[in-house]
């Protein structure tokens, strides 16, 4: 193959060339969109155009969608967001959050910093099926607890997490608090399961949930979070007051209308996008059964999207597979360090492995639209010649 393959979707989808086009279009010529002369109010009407394209996306309304730099920084305005504007209400309580180790680490460092300033963390476990346990998680959902987030998709394994049972749980505390109790929000970080199928947050039962749009086809360096209407963030980013004065700065006009567009194209592809990622899954995987080889999948397969999983070898170590595979040609990512001992695996891969087989790492495959058969049949080649 002359060209490498490129099997690392879950890090950053390839850009549309549609959506791509868009961008340079919009990029050209185009004024400050809180400005308001015509350059600026073209600017705006993009903005407004897009804004509705995402919240059609997740069946919201526009007033609910705000625009960050990414993933990182809406899981951070939902967290600490979150946490600000209730602190003053907590009169000396020590504040819960039920969390599990799957949390990308955007999460997982928001939470440090509740942490340190006072909150506590109860950690929900999850399953070897790289699922969060539902049961056990509903039963830390208490009479102090502040924050209740989940990814719905796990970045490291592929699983769908069992957002729906923590939102009944969340529901069914908020009853028992009756009106006027103390507050509790529901996040989700849907980051990894927009590419593969639909979600209407409100309908989900979460308050505030997070995208970004270069695991959807668009451009790195812009995201959304959307809030229920009615729900209290204090801002992290303060000045110029845009985006109803939840996050200032001059809006990224091109990367917005980026969004939207790839918001509205896989909308229109989704199912498709799903065929051919379940399509490839299956190759992959039963190629790696036909060959003999030692990798398989973590977690419930039955419970994965399409196109993400996570393998893991008592033979091989993550880190340098993947090594070893790039130099043949194929980008993939891995997991941890492996021999050492000395760097920490990541908390998901030791949350589901084990400790000790965390540090072997695993060899995270994701692909999707412009992945072809000819490619997973050169990975699993590869992979049998490690
Ligand atoms: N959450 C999840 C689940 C992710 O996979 C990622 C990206 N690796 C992020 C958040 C961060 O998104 P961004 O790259 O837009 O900051």
């Amino acid at each position: 193959m002359s060209q490498a393959a490129y099997l690392d979707y879950a890090a950053s989808t390839p850009l549309d060339p549609q959506t791509a086009a868009l961008i340079n279009d919009s990029a050209l010529g185009l004024g400050n969109a809180s400005a308001t002369h015509s350059f600026g109010r073209a600017a705006r009407e993009l903005v407004d155009a897009a804004r509705a394209q995402v919240a059609d996306f997740l069946g919201g309304r526009a007033s609910e969608v705000t625009f960050t730099s990414g993933a990182t920084e809406a899981n951070n305005l939902a967290v600490l967001g979150w946490w600000r504007a209730l602190r003053p209400r907590l009169a000396g309580r020590t504040a819960r959050i039920v969390a599990s180790r799957l949390e990308h680490s955007s999460v997982l460092a928001s939470l440090s910093v509740l942490e340190e300033e006072g909150a506590v963390v109860d950690w929900a476990p999850v399953g070897r099926d790289a699922v969060l346990d539902a049961a056990a998680a509903e039963g830390l959902v208490g009479p102090d607890t502040v924050l209740v987030t989940c990814p719905l998709v796990s970045n490291v394994f592929g699983t769908v997490q069992p957002v729906g049972e923590l939102a009944a749980a969340v529901r069914a505390e908020r009853g028992r608090r009756g009106a006027g109790g103390l507050p509790i929000l529901f996040h989700a970080d849907a980051v990894q399961a927009a590419r593969f199928f639909p979600f209407v947050p409100e309908d989900l039962g979460v308050d505030a949930m997070s995208l970004s749009a270069h695991k959807l086809y668009g451009p790195k360096g812009i995201g959304a979070l959307w809030v229920r209407r009615g729900v209290e963030l204090t801002p992290l980013l303060v000045g110029g007051g845009q985006e109803s004065g939840r996050r200032s700065g001059t809006e990224n006009v091109a990367g917005i209308v980026g969004f939207g567009e790839s918001c509205r194209l896989l909308a229109a592809r989704l199912g498709e996008e799903r065929r051919h990622a379940a399509f490839l899954r299956a190759r992959l995987l039963e190629g790696l059964v036909e060959r003999g080889l030692p990798w398989t999948p973590v977690g419930d397969g039955k419970r994965a999207v399409e196109g993400i999983v996570a393998l893991v070898s008592p033979r091989h170590c993550g880190d340098e597979a993947a090594l070893k595979l790039d130099f043949a040609g194929f980008a993939v990512s891995s997991g941890s360090a492996c021999d050492s001992g000395k760097r920490t695996p990541p908390a998901a891969a030791a949350e589901v492995l084990g400790e000790q087989a965390a540090r072997r790492g695993v060899l995270r495959v994701s692909w999707g639209r412009g992945t072809t058969e000819p490619e997973i049949d050169g990975l699993l080649a590869a992979l049998s010649r490690l």
